[in-house]
């Protein structure tokens, strides 16, 4: 009963990450498998920025870092900046990463809230490395020793995804993927149980396979044209519905972090490149015009663009099921939830960590999709709460949006979460969902969310104990920060740069 054929539908970046990671998973175990895909659709074209779990993804692979870089233009990101997020002129850093490290076992933000609450008066971040570094524009990989400050933060990259998708396409080509290129006409379904036989291409070839992976983007062809799975829509509390795309010239110094900068009826995204930088601007369509958002983000450019805008359409929430009889939705097949955070491409990730973990045979079995569909809900409903958390944790008013998300009712999860918060500024880990708790901190400290009280487990410290605690980690991160080398300097260091080579 084993699975002896897969196929993928669909070469975007979802589509390439899932058969190399599938292909070398799945060596030595005579599965064949099939990617198609259509240059006359093409792919949708966005998603450069990402987060830190890409890192194992290519490790896993046997990625080398320096070439892959190279290859995609990719540059470091330590984090997101939040700009006018909580309130106008406000300015945070969301790293990844800790801050500070943990005194007596606890985490260094407990003391800080109780050094806050007793009239200190330093921002959270001048106690992030990562922050520090970052704002400052320079960059090295996390020192493997843990006592040092240097240890406390992980990073992703930004890069171009169509390169991404094409370095991965030669990877899993070697790894023995079979590309077909051609338009999926026809979709065969079993008479009897609906499971997907065949796909017939615009020129009468037709591909059959026992798993199907749905990668075809936004359209849903198999999980939902074939299979009419349903979606559930979140734009309820996520609704911008709108992106408009364009490429600049970069000014100024190469800076590994993203930023996402709010609007009055949206945001705004930075992303910045080797060779260019990357903008958005992300809206509800109910309270400006596409002409007037492209307006505001054509007039925002840092240099030249060297691109036309692109116009791109969405509305929020997952497929009712991302797991349905013999075919797996992953990417935007799945849902979409807003870039706010550069989960999409973890999210796709997610999806095929737990097929290959779940992998099944020809029947199919119920409990390995249900344990599927049950883990894959959990991630993107977390990813959810964590963006809706940006827009509520907000004291704007200057704009109807604002308004909106200042008196909206939102899911109990992140009520709960913001609650135990306010609280005594705790925030309970999660076994499955992207964001560790110090993620969660560095959005509610940004945005202004202040606890009441603090962690009662700081008082094992005496005062001065943390005073003085505090004070070396000061010197330490300065310390840290100044023999750290420039972000492009350190990408000419390991041999990334493109220069010279565009
Ligand atoms: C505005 C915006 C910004 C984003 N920014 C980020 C970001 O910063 N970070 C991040 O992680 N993610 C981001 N994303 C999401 C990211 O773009 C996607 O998750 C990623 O590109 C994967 O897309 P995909 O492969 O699922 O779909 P697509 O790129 O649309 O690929 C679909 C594939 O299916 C093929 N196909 C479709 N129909 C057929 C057919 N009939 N026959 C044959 N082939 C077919 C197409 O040819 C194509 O190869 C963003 C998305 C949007 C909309």
């Amino acid at each position: 009963m084993k699975i002896e054929k897969i196929c993928i539908v669909g070469g975007g970046t979802a589509g390439w990450m899932t058969a190399a990671g599938l292909a070398h998973r799945l060596q030595n175990s005579n599965i064949k498998i099939d990617l198609i895909e259509s240059n006359q659709i093409g792919t949708v074209g966005v998603g450069e920025a990402t987060l830190p779990h890409i890192r194992f993804f290519n490790n896993t692979l046997g990625i080398n870092e320096a070439s892959f870089m190279k290859e995609t233009k990719a540059t470091f990101k330590m984090g997101i900046e939040f700009c006018d997020w909580g309130k106008l002129g406000d300015r945070y850093i969301h790293p990844f990463g800790d801050f500070g490290m943990p005194i007596n076992g606890i985490e260094f933000y407990h003391y800080w809230n109780k050094l806050r609450l007793s009239g200190d008066t330093s921002h959270l971040g001048e106690y992030s490395y990562p922050v520090v570094a970052a704002q400052l524009g320079k960059f090295r990989r996390p020192d493997t020793d843990s006592s040092k400050i240097e240890s406390t933060f992980g990073y992703a990259y930004q890069f171009d995804a169509g390169l991404y998708a094409k370095f991965l396409r030669r990877h899993a080509e070697k790894i023995g993927v079979l590309r077909t290129e051609g338009k999926v006409i026809h979709i065969n379904c079993n008479n009897e149980n609906g499971f997907i036989e065949s796909v017939k291409l615009e020129n009468e070839t037709v591909i059959s396979a026992d798993l199907f992976i749905d990668c075809s983007g936004f359209r849903g062809l198999l999980i939902e044209q074939a299979l009419k799975t349903g979606y559930d829509d979140w734009s309820k509390w996520l609704p911008c519905n709108r992106a408009i795309a364009v490429a600049c010239e970069t000014r100024g110094k190469s800076l590994p972090y993203t930023r996402a900068t709010a609007r009055k009826s949206g945001w705004q995204w930075r992303i910045p490149l080797q060779h260019r930088t990357g903008n958005g601007h992300v809206y509800w369509n109910e309270f400006i015009s596409d002409d007037e958002a492209a307006h505001q983000l054509t007039n925002t450019l840092e240099g030249p663009a060297l691109t036309e805008p692109k116009q791109l359409y969405f509305k929020t929430g997952k497929r009712r099921v991302m797991w349905n009889k013999n075919v797996v939705a992953i990417g935007l097949s799945a849902g979409f939830l807003e870039p706010l955070e550069s989960t999409s491409i973890y999210l796709i990730q997610e999806g095929i960590t737990a097929l290959i973990e779940l992998f099944p045979d020809k029947t199919f079995p119920k409990s390995d999709m249900v344990e599927y569909n049950q883990r894959m809900d959990l991630h993107y409903e977390r990813v959810r709460d964590f963006l809706l958390l940006h827009y509520v944790a907000t004291q704007r008013d200057d704009s109807e949006m604002w308004n909106h998300f200042r008196n909206l009712k939102f899911p109990e999860s992140l009520q709960d979460r913001i609650d135990s918060w306010l609280g005594r500024g705790y925030i309970a880990r999660y076994e499955f969902g992207a964001f560790l708790p110090p993620s969660w901190v560095a959005v509610m400290n940004g945005q202004n969310l202040n606890p009441k009280a603090y962690d009662l487990r700081v008082n094992s410290s005496s005062s001065l104990e943390i005073t003085q605690k505090v004070k070396s980690l000061s010197a330490s991160i300065n310390h840290a920060v100044q023999n750290t080398p420039d972000h492009q300097s350190f990408i000419e260091l390991i041999g990334a740069s493109i220069n010279g080579t565009t």
